[in-house]
């Protein structure tokens, strides 16, 4: 039987990779552990490595506020990365530290079993969908997988660095509203009833 505190306590003693060396805290994820939405990044950065949390950092409030264009409430979401240790100097995970890292992120969408996960960024793309996935050709392109849709768009640290990508990014989240709503997701949010 999988639960919370066994993810948990999996991640914390977890040293499958050599990224647990060096860093302040481990980064498991958190959010509405029911959340029909999952979103997925890449890895902690240096803020989220002192705080333990995930998506606190200046990406993670731009990441806010994304969410909060399309009315969703980050606590209504669950948030996590591929990997929960900060690569040193924020470097891109090799694909063997997110191979190693898939055990934890898999055992989470068992857990949180949203309908919709948002892929945020390169790294959170090729390891839930494919090595293949390029963020240019494929970002708010639609891909279903086991009943859950998923959806690759621009990681909004890429945002910070590059602001030409906001106007796609933007047409992602709508894209993903009009998902939600056609879902019959977050109902008390985008109508159609019931809550759900
Ligand atoms: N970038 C990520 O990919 N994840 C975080 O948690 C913060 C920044």
């Amino acid at each position: 039987m999988i639960d919370w505190e066994l993810l948990h306590r999996q991640v914390e003693e977890c040293t499958m990779c050599p990224l647990y060396r060096g860093i302040h805290h481990k980064v498991p994820g958190q959010g509405d552990r029911n959340a029909p939405l999952m979103l997925i990044g890449e890895g902690p950065g240096q803020t989220e490595d002192e705080e333990g949390l995930a998506f606190v950092g200046a990406a993670g409030q731009l990441l806010t506020r994304m969410l909060a264009a399309i009315e969703l409430p980050r606590d209504r979401v669950y948030i996590c990365n591929v990997v929960k240790c900060r690569p040193p100097n924020n470097r891109t995970p090799t694909p063997e530290e997110a191979a190693a890292c898939m055990l934890h992120l898999r055992m989470q969408v068992a857990l949180v079993r949203p309908k919709v996960i948002v892929l945020l960024g390169a790294s959170a793309a090729r390891a839930t969908i494919g090595p293949e996935v390029r963020i240019t050709r494929d970002r708010g392109r639609w891909v279903e997988r086991k009943g859950v849709w998923m959806m690759p768009t621009w990681h909004p640290s890429a945002l910070l660095r590059f602001p030409e990508h906001k106007a796609e990014a933007w047409q992602d989240m709508q894209s993903l509203r009009a998902k939600l709503t056609e879902l019959g997701l977050y109902r008390d949010i985008y109508g159609g009833g019931q809550e759900g």
